[in-house]
């Protein structure tokens, strides 16, 4: 007779399943089954419970290295404590604002950001997501041009409010949702001509990542960024910088935009501005630009939450690190390891790795089908390390790790992808081709 013998640890392991169990059927029950489903597919089938600097830790007593870095969020780590002590002290004092009087962290971020943003960017504002920046600096455009259309690109990422969402360009999501907002057309990204000759006299602006990153870490030859402007100003039309995910030191420099010394008229942040802690968005622009558009009617365009006390406290704490650690320094260090060690697992994977690449701590890596893509981030997640697939270019893995991860961190991490992969293709070597 074989005797089981119940230890603490299995007790712990025990209901933490049981618990991630109910709470994975309340998602299915109350949030969205797909999704609850993709989760457990990908290996994530834990509950998350705490995080610190670059870990996260599940109810099963796990610890994962946070290799996806909340795809921008947590450029500082997560609870960086000069950002949790800012946010706690504006708690107690006062969260959210009347939106009658003055309130000072909005007026001290807006300074702030002014003072690091490129070129005459001095006015800002705030709203609470990505999607909202890029809403906001489509209605600025319009008003401030008087014109109506939009130049994107194809691949582009800009959120998935109907106004973002004509500018993304996937049609997989656009489609359920058409119409969608009129005027706006997709070129092939990092094609100077293809955007010159898509603008036309109803032409407001043209709407761009420097380095696209839903769109599979793709990162445009030296010289783009810097052209488009010239289209713009030959056309005088406006530029719009999305800096939602490359802003704040990601890329080896505050923006991205920077690398090639070109200043938008309009720029828009999110994500890294909240320090991993409060959810803020930003749509920065010129005085020019702001003139036209609010003048006339200052309310034009609010938001009820934009610019609210606890979310500036985080942005200004948040920027005071960046700039005190020198992240954007660290993000361009660590990214070249990162890239370099990517070069060596693609070297070693060449049937299944087509590319990677990247711009300081925003790489990539592209695998010749989805599949493997999607078997190695199970396998990254099994060891410990969390990643994840970019939304419009499923055959890439990001890998954005917050800008203070370690020399160290990044060698577990490309282990990890290492035999993740080679497990991929083990296991699909004897499987028919999946639909990519
Ligand atoms: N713009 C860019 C460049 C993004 O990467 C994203 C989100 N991935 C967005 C806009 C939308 O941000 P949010 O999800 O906060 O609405």
């Amino acid at each position: 007779m074989s005797v089981v013998v119940q230890t603490e640890s299995d007790t712990v392991t025990a209901e933490a399943r049981s618990s991630a169990e109910s709470v994975i059927d309340l998602y299915k029950a109350h949030i969205n089954p797909g999704l609850a489903r993709l989760l457990q597919f990908g290996g994530f089938d834990d509950l998350e419970v705490s995080a610190s600097g670059c870990h996260v830790m599940t109810a099963s007593g796990r610890r994962y290295l946070d290799f996806l870095g909340g795809f921008g969020v947590f450029s500082l780590g997560h609870r960086h404590p000069a950002v949790v002590q800012a946010v706690h002290a504006q708690l107690d004092r006062m969260p959210l604002s009347t939106r009658t009087f003055f309130q000072e962290p909005q007026a001290r971020l807006a300074e702030r950001l002014a003072d690091v943003a490129p070129g005459n960017l001095t006015y800002t504002f705030f709203s609470n997501s990505g999607t909202e920046a890029v809403e906001a600096a489509l209605k600025i455009a319009r008003i401030a041009t008087g014109k109506t259309n939009f130049v994107s690109t194809i691949g582009a990422y800009h959120g998935k409010s109907m106004g973002s969402l004509a500018a993304t360009g996937r049609d997989k999501f656009r489609q359920p949702f058409e119409p969608l907002v009129p005027g706006c057309c997709h070129v092939p990204y990092d094609n100077l001509d293809a955007a010159a000759a898509a603008v036309d006299e109803r032409t407001a602006a043209i709407i761009i990542e420097p380095v696209q990153g839903e769109g599979g870490i793709v990162t445009p030859r030296r010289g783009y960024l810097a052209g488009l402007r010239r289209i713009c100003d030959a056309a005088g039309i406006l530029l719009i910088v999305d800096e939602v995910q490359t802003g704040l030191g990601r890329t080896g420099r505050m923006f991205a935009c920077e690398h090639e010394g070109v200043a938008p008229d309009l720029l828009t942040l999110a994500k890294a501005l909240g320090g991993g802690v409060m959810p803020i968005g930003a749509t920065m622009g010129t005085e020019e630009v702001w003139n036209r558009a609010f003048t006339t009617n200052p309310y034009v365009h609010s938001s009820t939450f934009g610019g609210n006390q606890l979310a500036c406290a985080a942005g200004l704490a948040a920027i005071q690190v960046i700039e005190d650690e020198d992240l954007a320094a660290a993000a361009a260090i660590r990214g070249e390891q990162l890239l370099a060690g990517l070069n060596s697992v693609k070297a070693r994977h060449h049937d299944a790795v087509a590319n990677v690449r990247g711009l300081g701590l925003m790489t990539g890596i592209e695998f010749t089908k989805q599949d493997y893509a999607e078997v190695t981030i199970n396998g990254m997640v099994r060891r410990g390390v969390i990643a994840a697939y970019t939304l419009n270019n499923p055959c890439v893995i990001r890998m954005e790790p917050p800008l203070v991860v370690t020399a160290d961190e990044i060698d577990e991490a490309l282990r990890a992808i290492d035999e993740a992969i080679d497990e991929a293709v083990e296991m699909l070597a004897d499987l028919p081709d999946g639909d990519a």
